[in-house]
């Protein structure tokens, strides 16, 4: 599995998360109304917008991109999941080959460095029913799927995200409601499954 990273490959994922993310702004705000504070369609699709009007043309290569818009998300979505998808993006992009050729050992050292930002900045674990039960899975899965990585880690972070629906959360404002949120699925973890889904269908 090699392909070419390009700027406009890079946009190209990140716009069809934010599509992604204003088709399903209703059912994110919804399941945080459910365990949290009712903003995290809100704050995604502010972040997103502002990251869709990034003119690719402006950027030398898909890492300055994508340090912008790590920087975009983290100025724009506010509550905890701006600074954790910032945290993403910024690692992500730090870990990136020059634009060129890239192969399923550069996208899946790009994708740790990524996660394992989410998971310094949050300091929260597999089951802790947040975003991380989305994003370990999917990353497992690339690794382990290098003929199909993008589709085996967008159905593992789809699968990731159905399993926080019985968990009780140990992390972020869900957790102030105790065994109270488990029965609805993790806010973030869905918006991290639109995150990998969006790369299946632009960077496969
Ligand atoms: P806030 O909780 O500040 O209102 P959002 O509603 O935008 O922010 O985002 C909530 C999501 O952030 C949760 O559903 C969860 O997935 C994620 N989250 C919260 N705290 C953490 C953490 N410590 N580590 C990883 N993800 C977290
Ligand atoms: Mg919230």
């Amino acid at each position: 599995m090699t392909s070419e990273l390009t700027v406009q490959k890079f946009a190209a994922w990140m716009h069809a998360f934010a599509d992604d993310v204003v088709a399903n702004e209703a059912l994110l705000t919804d399941l945080d109304r459910q365990i949290g504070d009712a903003d995290h369609g809100g704050n995604m699709v502010r972040g997103m917008k502002a990251v869709a009007e990034l003119d690719a043309a402006d950027f030398a290569n898909a890492r300055d991109y994508a340090k912008k818009a790590a920087m975009t998300l983290i100025g724009k979505v506010g509550g905890a999941a701006g600074p954790l998808y910032g945290t993403l993006l910024l690692r992500l992009a730090a870990a990136l080959p020059d634009d060129g050729p890239i192969d399923h050992a550069g996208w899946s050292a790009a994708l740790h460095a990524g996660v394992d930002g989410v998971r310094d900045r949050g300091k929260a674990s597999a089951g802790d029913k947040t975003m991380l039960d989305a994003l370990l899975p999917a990353v497992e899965a690339f690794d382990a799927n290098p003929d199909d990585a993008w589709a085996a880690a967008a159905a593992a972070a789809d699968a990731g995200r159905a399993a926080t629906v019985p968990m009780v959360a140990h992390k972020g404002r869900a957790s102030y409601l105790g065994e109270r949120s488990a029965g609805v699925a993790d806010p973030g973890a869905t918006s991290s499954t639109l995150l990998v889904q969006a790369a299946a269908r632009t960077l496969a």
